[in-house]
């Protein structure tokens, strides 16, 4: 059995459903369980739906709602054209949905106020519209397809945006749906993202989620391999929308795909990699729009040289300088620092300390970060330096490749921070956003000059 998860762009629009089927067509021996995110801005549109609705805009809602029922009704037409009664069906489900989340969002509206619960039970219905109508679509070519609501498999705590899964619970959902479902059809599909607390209430796995729950099926299922398909050639030495003349990875390791994924790299969610290596499971990332491409494999180890694999950043974050002048000591400094920051939830991209300061990296604008540094400011002096960007380079044994602390400064003119991971996986560095793009390119350029 193999996991195929197919991101947004891949399933945004007819023609690139069209490549789905006929991708997942080629796979078909191999026992696809298919997992599909929203179509392509479909999530953005419902979390401003959500926001809408709690600011009682109820004209806004009303047209965000509209624009999300054309989307899906004239894609459905679309796709199913030769088929009128899997058409009248499809549209017949795709009803049922959206007048489902219309109905809520009438409630949150009405008393003004939205909970992290609704907000989830709101934006999951992107995953559950574009798998129902992509069901319908192998159905209508030839390809039997039963779809399995994720929401009875992946059972997660009561974290309802960003929650984390019980594997245990998890893993036996899955055993026991895919087992029951698979007899007589050719694939299961399944939406990424999308989850249930044990009480029932639906819950989501964090923006970008649909990679990790498929690692997770891939798990649950003790898959052969896990494949990401998305928009581009493969995990490349950076992200090729910012940088140009990039180059393929064709094998990276588990932990240095986790540590791009935790310094920034998009391609894949930070999670995704942990299921997979607790049981070994490759994965690969390959693209849509270039199926006959390779791709990037992820693995145990690989045989590459030390030294850099990619160079990775992180835009829009704030550097803060945290000091105290009541001899704290650092032990009891970092445990009031991380106290405040995890009860409001706040991702930490970096944290370094000395004995009488702490300095850190964090996203900038993220709910509750000012109230969090003003109960800080309460017994500590807090700096904070905005308009900053974060720039890593990750490979194993980073140290082995000497000058990048030299070719950032020279560069960019000013670093604030430096520092090296203690696993050697990663060199990073916050500067001055306004030299993100080029301190990007000459660093890229630097490393990779060989790669064309
Ligand atoms: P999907 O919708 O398939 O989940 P994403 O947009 O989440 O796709 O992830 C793919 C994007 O990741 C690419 O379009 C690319 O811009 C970005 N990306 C960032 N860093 C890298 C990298 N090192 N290699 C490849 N893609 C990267
Ligand atoms: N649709 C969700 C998002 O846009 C999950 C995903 O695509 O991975 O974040
Ligand atoms: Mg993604």
């Amino acid at each position: 059995m193999i996991i195929m998860k197919f991101g947004g762009t891949s399933v945004q629009d007819e023609e690139a459903i069209g490549r789905v089927i006929s991708i997942v067509r080629s796979r078909l021996p191999e026992k696809p369980l298919v997992v599909v995110s929203a179509l392509a801005r479909v999530t953005r549109l419902l979390c401003a739906i959500a926001d809408e609705a709690g600011h009682q805009n109820e004209d806004k809602v009303r047209e965000l709602l509209s624009q999300l029922r054309e989307r899906h009704f004239s894609l459905a037409s679309n796709l199913l054209s030769a088929s009128p009664k899997l058409l009248e069906e499809c549209n017949r489900d795709i009803e049922a949905l959206i007048s489902g989340v219309e109905n809520f969002v009438g409630g949150v509206c009405l008393i003004g106020e939205l909970s992290p619960r609704s907000e989830a039970r709101i934006i999951s219905t992107g995953e559950l519209l574009s798998s129902t109508m992509i069901s319908y679509a192998f159905n209508a070519s030839g390809i039997t397809c039963h779809w399995i609501d994720a929401r009875k498999m992946v059972t997660t705590d009561d974290n309802y945006l960003n929650a984390r899964p019980d594997l245990q619970v998890t893993e036996a959902n899955v055993k026991r749906m895919v087992g029951l479902e698979s007899r007589g059809t050719d694939l299961i599909l399944t939406q990424g993202f999308v989850a249930s607390t044990q009480k029932g209430a639906t819950s989501v796995l964090g923006f970008e989620g649909s990679d990790y729950s498929a690692a997770i099926f891939g798990m649950a299922l003790n898959a052969e391999r896990v494949e990401i398909w998305t928009d581009v050639d493969g995990i490349r030495t950076a992200d090729p929308r910012v940088v140009q003349d990039t180059g393929k990875i064709d094998v990276i390791s588990y932990e240095e795909a986790a540590e791009m994924a935790a310094m920034g790299a998009r391609v894949l969610h930070p999670l995704t990699i942990e299921p997979a290596r607790k049981r070994n499971i490759p994965i690969k990332v390959l693209n849509s729009r270039n199926p006959s491409c390779e791709g990037s494999l992820v693995v145990s180890g690989d045989e590459a040289p030390d030294g850099p694999k990619s160079v990775t950043f992180r835009d829009g974050i704030l550097f803060i300088r945290l000091s105290s002048d009541k001899l704290e000591g650092v032990c009891r400094m970092l445990g009031k620092v991380f106290s405040t920051l995890s009860s409001r939830r706040i991702p930490v991209t970096l944290a370094k300390a000395t004995e009488s300061e702490v300095y850190l990296v964090v996203p900038e604008g993220w709910d509750g970060l000012e109230d969090a540094l003003e109960e800080i400011g309460s017994w500590a002096t807090v700096t904070v330096y905005r308009d900053k960007a974060f720039i890593a380079v990750v490979g194993r044994n980073i140290t082995s490749f000497a000058g990048l602390g030299d070719k950032v400064i020279g560069v960019a003119g000013k670093v604030y921070l430096a520092d090296v991971s203690a696993n050697l996986m990663s060199e990073s560095f916050v500067i001055d956003r306004d030299r993100l793009q080029v301190t990007l390119e000459a660093l890229h350029g630097f490393i990779f000059k060989e790669v064309k």
